[in-house]
């Protein structure tokens, strides 16, 4: 099968990020299919796939991935000749309050996938089926593997994993597995470790939809103990780029880190964002800013994230394209 209309696996597509790629991937190869398995958890949402929904090149699948049989059937019925790996529980205050689903979808499914596309590809280990010769496992994971940083400093791919959350450590503990495919194995796969993503389709729980729906709504705007941890923002966008570039040349066995460089402190985020609702929306008097509320931190709270992403920069010569204050205004517009 040529590359060209080979079908590809995405899993998770009905949520933020796997909506944002979905409908880029099917204008970018005008004859490559996509089926999209997604468990339609709490996170998904179909809606975010309307624009796709009768392209005959897209097919949706209700499933999960710890559903063994159901992904064989899938592998078989629809020659996969490619997986991107998006699915997963996501969200860290979830993972405190129930972690044994993180590690049931992260861990036992990404093992459930890793497994079955390597067993319809690979005949032995480093041995490809003439059919499956150049077929890749992409793994979609985050920054948080790294653990934490001080004030100063940066995740780079070689940086020790530490992860801190039962969130981060499942993603740590698939991401492993991913990398013994590789090694045991010769599976072609790769991994990309992202910051924190923002733009249009993100489930509401998360922070920056969080803060423009509450400022809006006229309710408090929570942040967490004194709101000085530091994360690394990235326009979904960018990341979704960053996806296709690695799938598409990024070496077999290798990581990449993908990161906007656009570090902020949460609370000054939350008044920048409570800024701009002043000047695209204006409250009848008074600023947004003066319903910001400090709220009890969260348990393990990480204090900071910062990527480095000279790897990618160089090797493949990805940047992000959109700069941070339009990218978010254009995120308000979107919600609101
Ligand atoms: P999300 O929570 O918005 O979406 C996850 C999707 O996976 C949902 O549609 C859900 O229904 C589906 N899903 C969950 N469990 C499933 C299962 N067992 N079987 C099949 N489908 C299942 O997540 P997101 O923000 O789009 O993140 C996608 C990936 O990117 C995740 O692997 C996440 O770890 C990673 N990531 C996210 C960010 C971010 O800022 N959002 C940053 C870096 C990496």
């Amino acid at each position: 099968m040529s590359n060209q209309n080979k079908t590809i696996l995405v899993t998770g597509g009905a949520g933020f990020i796997g909506s944002n790629f979905i409908p880029y991937y099917l204008a970018q190869f005008p004859e490559q299919h996509i089926i999209n398995l997604d468990a339609l958890t709490y996170a998904g949402d179909l809606e975010n796939l309307s624009e796709v929904e009768s392209n005959p090149r897209y097919q949706f699948i209700k499933g999960d991935i710890c559903n063994r049989n159901l992904l064989e059937k899938i592998f078989q019925d629809h020659h996969i000749h490619g997986v991107i790996h998006f699915a997963a529980e996501s969200h860290v205050d979830n993972s405190i309050s129930n972690p044994g689903v993180f590690i049931e979808t992260n861990v036992n499914g990404t093992f459930n996938l890793l497994d079955v596309a390597f067993k319809t590809w690979m005949k032995a280990p480093f041995e490809y089926r003439e059919e499956y010769r150049d077929c890749r496992f992409h793994h979609i994971s985050t920054d948080e593997v790294y653990g934490s940083l001080g004030e100063t400093g940066y995740f780079t791919e070689e940086t020790p994993y530490a992860p801190n959350s039962p969130y981060s450590a499942s993603k740590a503990a698939s991401d492993m597995v991913v990398r013994s495919y590789h090694h045991t194995y010769g599976m072609n796969t790769v991994i990309t470790n992202c910051s924190n993503n923002y733009g249009p389709k993100q489930h509401k729980e998360k922070l920056i939809p969080t803060i423009i729906r509450k400022a809006i709504s006229g309710e408090d705007i929570p942040i967490y103990g004194n709101g000085k941890n530091v994360r690394d923002w990235l326009y979904v966008l960018d990341h979704v780029k960053a996806i296709n570039l690695v799938n598409a040349e990024g070496k077999a066995g290798e990581v990449y880190n993908i990161g906007g460089d656009a570090e902020i402190q949460n609370i000054e985020l939350a008044h920048k964002i409570c800024t701009l609702l002043d000047e695209l929306k204006p409250k009848d008097s008074g600023s947004y800013s003066e319903q910001i509320t400090f709220v009890k931190d969260r348990a393990g709270h990480d204090q900071r994230y910062a990527i480095d992403a000279s790897k990618i920069r160089s090797q493949l010569n990805w940047k992000a394209d959109s700069e941070f204050e339009d990218a978010l205004k254009e995120t308000i517009i979107w919600y609101w």
